[in-house]
């Protein structure tokens, strides 16, 4: 087992990692022994992962879980509410436990529910997409969409314990497998040349990778988080580097009302892009090509080239990030480094959207 601590004060916690993890859950959660337990899951990961965890958490007594629809559409105050009054129903006081057993959308809308109930009752993270593990369990954002804006509503609130048990990810499909890993190459680009080398060695979907390569890859891509939000958990400064690749992922989303592109394909596609306005301010070719690659070598992503320029340069101008009319770029300077910049202009977005509509053609 692997355990990365997040240092933060009295909010510190662990990030446990192992394969196998979820068997032992009554151990490695031994802290909560005597509270009340609550599992908050999703029909289709309950279904396929349910019998483990209930086996695992069985020391905790933690009854029936409550399965919420864990579809992005489902990210919603409908479903809050749902988990509010589940919550009451099941007694739950405020020395209880949540247990999110899920993707992002289960995790986001959990660790919510758990902020705002009662004033805030503690929470756990049992991620079961890679990109959960790598992102969304970490580092306290919790929250749900409103009608016109992803994640409008939500609150900064830390987990006690995230455990990751890549176990889970057997039962993934490959599309929501390259989501996350593309999550990990923007960590490589962060702050990890060997990260980002064993991710430009990979083939397709992580295809291959043995156990100690995906632990390796989930613990450092952790690592990193955690350090950035040990140092910034406010997003003041520093925690906006992990906005790498998203201002234009997020553009992509909004523009096709995230129905063509999973989060983790965005991202994808914006590291691209991000490279590309990097490249034409200096960024080495080689490295600008090594990360374009990179993404492409993980597989597919769904195709851009149809989507108005002007409609993804209108979306990027309203980023929720934008401060003063500026929208800060992440941008990568070397692997291993990267830069805020706040004066990337139309042109070099257009630029850089062009030249990612032109690689499209090089995806299987
Ligand atoms: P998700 O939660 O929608 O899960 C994707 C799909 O995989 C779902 O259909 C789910 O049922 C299924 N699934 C989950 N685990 C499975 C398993 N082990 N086997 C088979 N199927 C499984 O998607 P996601 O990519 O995990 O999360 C995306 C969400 O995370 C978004 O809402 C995003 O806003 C949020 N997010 C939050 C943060 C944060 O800091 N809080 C960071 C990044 C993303
Ligand atoms: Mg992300």
């Amino acid at each position: 087992m692997i355990e990365i601590p997040v240092e933060l004060g009295e909010r510190r916690y662990p990030i446990a990692i192992g394969h196998g993890l979820a068997r032992l859950l009554s151990d490695v959660l031994s802290g909560f022994r005597g509270r009340k337990v609550l599992v908050v899951s999703s029909p289709r990961v309950w279904g396929l992962h349910g019998t483990t965890v209930s086996r695992g958490l069985a020391g905790l007594a933690p009854g029936k879980p409550v399965l919420i629809a864990d579809g992005e559409r489902h990210k919603t105050r409908a479903t809050l509410d749902r988990l509010h009054d589940a919550f009451l129903a099941r007694g739950l006081a405020r020395d209880g436990v949540v247990v999110a057993v899920g993707g992002g959308v289960v995790g986001d809308i959990a660790g919510f529910a758990a902020a705002t109930y009662m004033r805030g009752v503690a929470w756990v993270g049992l991620p079961t997409t890679l990109l959960a593990m790598v992102d969304s369990s970490i580092g306290g954002k919790v929250g749900v969409n409103h009608p016109k804006a992803k994640n409008l509503l939500g609150a900064f609130h830390q987990p006690r314990a995230v455990v990751v048990d890549p176990d889970f990810l057997a039962t993934l499909p490959a599309r929501e497998v390259r989501s996350g890993a593309y999550e990990i190459v923007k960590y490589g680009i962060l702050g990890d040349r060997s990260l980002f080398r064993a991710l430009q060695a990979s083939p397709p979907d992580l295809r291959q990778w043995g156990r100690a390569e995906l632990e390796n890859a989930i613990a450092t891509s952790c690592r990193i988080k955690a350090d950035v939000v040990e140092r910034d958990e406010r997003e003041r400064n520093l925690r906006k580097t992990l906005n790498l690749g998203h201002t234009l992922g997020h553009a992509l989303e909004t523009v096709t009302q995230y129905r063509r592109f999973t989060h983790g394909e965005a991202v994808g596609w914006g590291l691209v892009g991000a490279a590309f306005i990097a490249r034409g301010r200096g960024l080495a070719s080689a490295t600008c090509d090594a990360i374009a690659s990179t993404v492409d070598g993980l597989g597919p992503r769904p195709k851009i080239s149809d989507l108005a320029p002007k409609a993804i340069l209108a979306a990027v101008a309203r980023d929720k990030k934008a401060e003063a009319g500026r929208v800060p770029f992440i941008l990568p300077t070397a692997i291993g480094r990267v830069a805020i910049r706040p004066d990337v202009t139309r042109a070099e977005i257009r630029r850089a959207v062009k030249v990612m509509a032109g690689r499209e053609a090089l995806l299987g």
